[in-house]
């Protein structure tokens, strides 16, 4: 078993600076939390270019977690972060073949950040260390790790989709891709559907085959492959979401519905999110059901805009901002927005009292790995007369939340419907779906989902296995 310390390698790190620390998310408690208990380093790039040749990490260290971070080159940054992970990898994990840019430079570009990355992680390592690697930007890291002769336990998440192999192959290497996850002790997944589709690549590759149930056997090496459903500390979420009822953000959005009845929508500003989809379908809710346009039903849209140096996405912030004119214009009327449209990132406490206050959650990603803002609508309701969240069937979270009104977000009329009948739906049967899906997100929290990651990674479950 072992008592090593644990090392968590992402792309960002939340390093402390001198005011204080970053504004984190639930991720982002529970792996400081992790660290703090066993003792750690938080390794990844700084965000930030620099041009020396010479990048060593450089270090912080609060309490028991050191936070070493490095510095990409500007070409770096363009090749391995822009190009390869946000051009390449996340448009077809998101099975986005028509968006995905495929260069050789960018994939040179990833492989040689991911061995710049290894080779400074390896220095700072111990044998009886644990590591923990996250995301699609890390993928051959355990491969370089080895390389350089490092044994210790690696284990890896990905956040995101796995898709089909079909799709899957289309990624450039993707023999190389593959072939570096056999590096880890474990990978995870977000769903069994990942996870399936993550074995059926291997398979259908010839690489390897799948054994004793979460087990692969591929390029010569045994490793856990299973799902590990992300999720957020609801108790806690939902206790932020009472105490911002006094939030001054809340208060002012209140007082402008004027007792209306809300619908809400978070995301980043990204094309897997189905905004301009879920946009067109308030739209025809409006239009299909007067009584909702007479009660006035508004819409607000939370949209903090995201890796706005990609081209993809310089594009869909205009089509987005170009739908929403399109229907204030067609449906508003001098005293009243449908849909108000924000491109700003709301604090977690603004974000909980705001959910508390929609009467519908609509979270219509067209592909999403969990998709966290579900699970916090949910946690952020009122027992007593909670919202009803409207979920996409692509969303990971829908294999959980079985209780939210599923929909497929390419189909506009059935969203709308969906809409219509949240905005009807009675208190009991509310309540009903509420409850139940409370009682999901308390049994599997945050905390859970890293013991569970951190268990299997340290290989504590073989050894109690072998034990038995
Ligand atoms: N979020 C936030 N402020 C905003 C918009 C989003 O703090 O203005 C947070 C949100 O509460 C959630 C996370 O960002 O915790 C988004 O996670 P999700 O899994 O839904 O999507 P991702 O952006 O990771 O694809």
């Amino acid at each position: 078993r072992s008592n090593g310390r644990l090392i968590v390698v992402s792309n960002r790190v939340p390093v402390p600076t001198a005011s204080g620390a970053p504004a984190a998310g639930g991720l982002a408690v529970a792996l400081q939390s992790a660290l703090r208990s066993k003792g750690g380093i938080w390794f990844g790039w700084s965000g930030k270019a620099s041009q020396e040749a010479d990048r060593e990490p450089q270090l912080r260290t609060l309490g028991s977690i050191s936070f070493a971070v490095c510095d990409l080159t500007r070409r770096d940054i363009e090749e391995y972060y822009h190009g390869f992970a946000n051009q390449a990898l996340w448009p077809i994990c998101h099975y986005r073949l028509d968006l995905a840019r495929l260069s050789e430079r960018d994939a040179a570009g990833y492989f040689r950040v991911n061995e710049f990355f290894a080779r400074r992680l390896a220095k700072m390592l111990r044998p009886d260390d644990v590591i923990w690697i996250h995301d699609y930007h890390f993928i051959p890291m355990a491969a370089f790790l080895r390389q350089l002769g490092v044994q210790n336990r690696i284990g890896y998440f990905h956040h995101i989709p796995w898709p089909s192999p079909d799709t899957a192959s289309a990624m450039p290497h993707y023999d190389r891709i593959l072939r570096s996850f056999s590096s880890y002790d474990v990978v995870g997944f977000q769903t069994e559907p990942d996870a399936d589709n993550f074995r059926d690549c291997l398979i259908e590759s010839g690489a390897g085959r799948a054994v004793d149930g979460n087990w692969c056997e591929a390029y010569g090496r045994k490793f856990q492959v299973d799902a590990f459903p992300i999720s957020i500390d609801a108790e806690a979420f939902a206790l932020e979401a009472r105490l911002a009822e006094r939030n001054t953000l809340v208060k002012r959005m209140r007082a402008s519905l004027e007792g209306r009845a809300m619908i809400i929508g978070v995301d980043r500003l990204d094309y897997s999110k189905g905004i301009k989809h879920r946009i067109e379908a308030f739209g025809a809710f409006l239009e299909r059901y007067p009584e909702a346009a007479k009660a006035r039903v508004t819409m607000l849209q939370i949209t903090p805009k995201s890796r706005s140096e990609v081209p993809e996405y310089a594009n869909i912030q205009n089509e987005v901002a170009e739908e929403v004119g399109h229907l204030n214009g067609k449906l508003g009327d001098i005293d009243w927005t449908p849909l108000r449209y924000i491109n700003k990132t709301m604090s977690q406490s603004a974000l909980a009292g705001l959910y508390r206050m929609a009467r519908v959650g609509l979270v219509t990603p067209l592909r999403d790995g969990m998709n966290l803002v579900a699970k916090e609508y949910v946690a952020a309701q009122s027992p007593d007369d909670p919202g009803v969240l409207v979920l996409s069937q692509f969303a990971g979270a829908a294999r959980e939340l079985k209780s939210a009104l599923i929909v497929n977000p390419y189909d506009i009329g059935a969203t709308a419907a969906a809409i219509a009948r949240a905005i009807e739906m009675p208190l009991e049967e509310r309540q009903d779906r509420w409850r139940d899906m409370m009682a999901t997100l308390r049994d599997n929290s945050i905390d859970h989902w890293t013991a569970n990651c951190l268990q299997a990674i340290s290989g504590e479950s073989e050894a109690d296995l072998e034990g038995s």
